[in-house]
């Protein structure tokens, strides 16, 4: 296996990365920061939950610690553009972790906080800035900021900065950045935009794959409820009564929704609070601090808040809506297998949900498992939907049967059946295949820090299924 000093980094790199628990590079910095380092472009197809916040953070450290040279003011030396405020937090975190033993300045920039301590931080000049597009504009327009002496440019989550609509703003960007640059490209997904965003903006660049989007899914077990919209917050509140529920992070698709569900759970007497775009910068972090910190076991999130948060020991993703971007199903899942850990992720789906669920089943290339609703959620006539039972067979070479043949198990040919509507056939509730035994299943890494870090993000299935759990 390789290790981190084979890659070319230097000692107080080296040191931090052991710090940080860090056994060995993950595929993608294994991959790309050789080729950065000898500074290369790069483009990078990858998702957060791969370790690629260090594939470009470790090389850029090193190459500008390596020019003794201070940042002239109100500039920076390298600028690394994310879509969120919670990723721009994330990655600037994570530069001044990795750079600890060196003399180098990282600041973060990001709307929705006041501006003026921010141009104060930029006044003296940083060696790295991380920013979101929008704040950065603000403070370039408002003369609180050049771009002419960036050396380097990260375009991190760039599938998603064009989806926010930030592709107007990054346009602007890369034309007030020095032509002669190293330019570094990380999407999860490489859409036609994309590789046009890439061909504009990198010269000759190394191209580096890994852990195309099924591969973070098979790290996690899933499964699927058939309920209409009508019952999923009471089914959620009931679910959420259980303690196997440690840290539960539930997305839906807006942020009206997410408060309501909050507001139901809170009623239900399930403690939870919400991430969202209308709430204010304040307001996020502190759901965000009390996720971390165990005070609150629920958080509920839409996508693009969910961007970025890095929790360790998430337990459970529930997916309360289907998204309708599949991608942002394997991201959503993502959460729960952080750092090669396992997870458990449950879908509820209603009737209007299913061109969705087979969106997703497409990407992924796996029928989720049909779970049975527990009877005592089931209302009576009001029940869980049924879905026909060919639909409910694993699919040649599906997660399921692949899972149970790397654990030597048989694959289950099909799942067990729904309840019906009105003749419900009651099962036990904790009997194989019910929901609480679903919940129950594997055991999901608990976060002994150490120990998860050693793991490396981005292995495939075949590798972490391979002892017994
Ligand atoms: P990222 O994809 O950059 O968001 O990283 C996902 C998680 O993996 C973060 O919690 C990192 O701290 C962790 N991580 C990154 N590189 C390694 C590594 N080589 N070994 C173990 N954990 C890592």
């Amino acid at each position: 296996m390789p290790n981190f000093s084979e890659l070319g980094l230097s000692g107080p790199i080296l040191g931090a990365l052991a710090a940080e628990g860090y056994a060995a590079p993950t595929p993608i910095q294994f991959q790309a920061i050789p080729p950065v380092l000898g500074g290369r472009d790069l483009c990078g197809i990858a998702q957060t939950g791969t370790g690629k916040t260090a594939a470009f953070a470790l090389p850029i450290l090193q190459r500008l610690a390596a020019v003794k040279q201070r940042a002239l003011p109100r500039t920076c030396r390298a600028l690394v553009l994310g879509p969120t405020r919670e990723l721009a937090s994330q990655i600037a975190a994570s530069f001044r972790a990795y750079g600890a033993g060196l003399p180098l300045s990282t600041a973060v920039v990001f709307g929705g906080v006041p501006i003026g301590p921010q141009r104060q931080k930029l006044a003296r000049g940083v060696d790295i800035l991380v920013a979101t597009p929008g704040r950065l504009l603000d403070l370039i327009d408002t003369r609180s900021l050049t771009l002419s002496s960036v050396q380097v440019l990260v375009l991190d989550e760039a599938d998603r900065m064009l989806d926010l609509g930030f592709i107007h703003a990054l346009n602007r960007i890369v034309k007030l950045v020095p032509r002669q640059r190293q330019t570094l490209l990380f999407s999860a997904t490489m859409p036609r935009p994309i590789a046009a965003l890439a061909e504009d903006y990198l010269d000759d660049p190394v191209k580096v794959v890994v852990a195309p989007s099924a591969t973070t899914v098979e790290r996690v077990e899933q499964g699927v409820v058939f309920v209409p919209s009508d019952r999923k917050r009471d089914l959620l509140a009931t679910l959420l009564r259980d303690p196997v529920f440690e840290r539960v992070l539930v997305f839906t698709r807006t942020k009206h929704g997410a408060d309501r569900v909050v507001r139901h759970l809170v009623g239900a007497g399930v403690e939870a609070s919400a991430i969202h775009g209308n709430k204010s910068q304040p307001q996020r972090e502190r759901a965000l601090a009390g996720f971390r910190d165990s005070q609150t076991r629920v958080l509920v999130a839409t996508d693009i808040a969910a961007r970025g948060i890095d929790v360790d020991g998430v337990s459970h993703v529930i997916n309360f809506e289907l998204p309708n971007v599949p991608e942002d199903y394997v991201h959503r899942i993502g959460r729960t297998a952080r750092a090669g850990a396992a997870g458990i992720a449950i879908a509820f789906c209603s009737d209007e949900e299913r061109p969705y669920l087979r969106d997703i089943e497409k990407l992924t290339r796996c029928s989720l498992r049909a779970i049975p609703v527990p009877s005592a959620t089931a209302a009576p006539g009001n029940g869980p939907i049924e879905r026909p039972a060919a639909s409910n067979l694993p699919r040649e070479g599906g997660l399921a049967s692949q899972q149970a043949r790397a654990r030597g198990r048989a694959a289950p040919v099909q799942s067990p059946p729904l309840l019906a509507r009105a003749n419900v056939r009651r099962r036990e509730p904790h009997a194989a295949g019910s929901l609480p035994a679903f919940l129950r299943r594997p055991s999901p890494a608990k976060p002994s820090s150490a120990g998860r870090r050693s793991e490396q993000p981005g292995r495939s299935a075949a590798t972490r299924f391979d002892g017994p759990r």
